[in-house]
């Protein structure tokens, strides 16, 4: 049962990508819990790097940081939905599940001026209901190849994990937030991602985000991108 609630590839509460192909130098940087205050830190990296990231907004955070939302998207990111509030789903019901993401997309949809195609579960725990509401809501289901521990673990261990780790196709979970936290302190997150971008371009990898790796455009001769 634990596996089903919290596995990256479980699909019993509906399904959810956990990787990209891994026949390309493509991989996802995806950042949870924003925006919060310490997010144009994060933007202004990505921008030095010219790379883009995909970040999985809280609805509240959105509603508190309207601004930020919009900057994350003017900056050419994607945003997605990681929930209204950050609740743990286990036990709620499928009216209040349903409705809590709903919630979160009117949020970003109003504030940041786009409607979020991907949805990741708050503590990447899925439950009864999720499945019909991501269906009502048009949202798939993305978890992570490799997670960042970066709420509670240094920065230099933290990049090292998620280098160590990282291969063609993965999707790396960071946290541009803390829950709910106002002016949540992420320096641990800006450090790692500091050292991960120049070292993980040299290495020969392409960023992309959520959408472009898991759903790639057909070219115009026909071929997969
Ligand atoms: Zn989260």
């Amino acid at each position: 049962m634990a596996w089903a609630v919290r596995g990256r590839s479980s699909a019993v509460f509906g399904p959810s990508r956990w990787r990209g192909p891994r026949d390309t130098a493509a991989i996802a940087l995806t950042f949870d819990d924003g925006p919060s205050e310490g997010t144009p830190r994060i933007l202004e990296l990505l921008a030095q790097y010219r790379v883009p990231a995909t970040f999985f907004q809280c609805g509240r955070n959105v509603e508190r940081l309207p601004e930020i939302a919009r900057a994350v998207t003017a900056g050419g990111h994607e945003i997605g939905n990681h929930s209204h509030t950050h609740p743990l789903f286990c036990f709620k019901s499928s009216a209040f599940i349903e409705a809590d993401l709903a919630r979160a997309q009117d949020a970003i949809a109003a504030r940041a001026g786009v409607t979020p195609a991907w949805f990741r579960a708050p503590f990447g725990v899925r439950w009864f209901g999720l499945r019909q509401a991501q269906r009502r809501l048009r949202l798939r289901g993305v978890m992570w190849t490799i997670i960042g521990y970066d709420w509670k673990r240094k920065a230099d261990q933290v990049a090292g994990a998620l280098a160590s780790r990282v291969s063609p196709g993965a999707i790396l979970c960071l946290h541009d937030g803390r829950e709910l936290r106002p002016a949540p302190d992420i320096g641990v997150t800006v450090e790692c991602v500091r050292r991960l971008l120049p070292m993980l371009l040299e290495r020969g990898y392409r960023f992309e985000t959520v959408s472009s790796l898991l759903c790639p455009t057909k070219s115009p001769n026909g071929s997969s991108k």
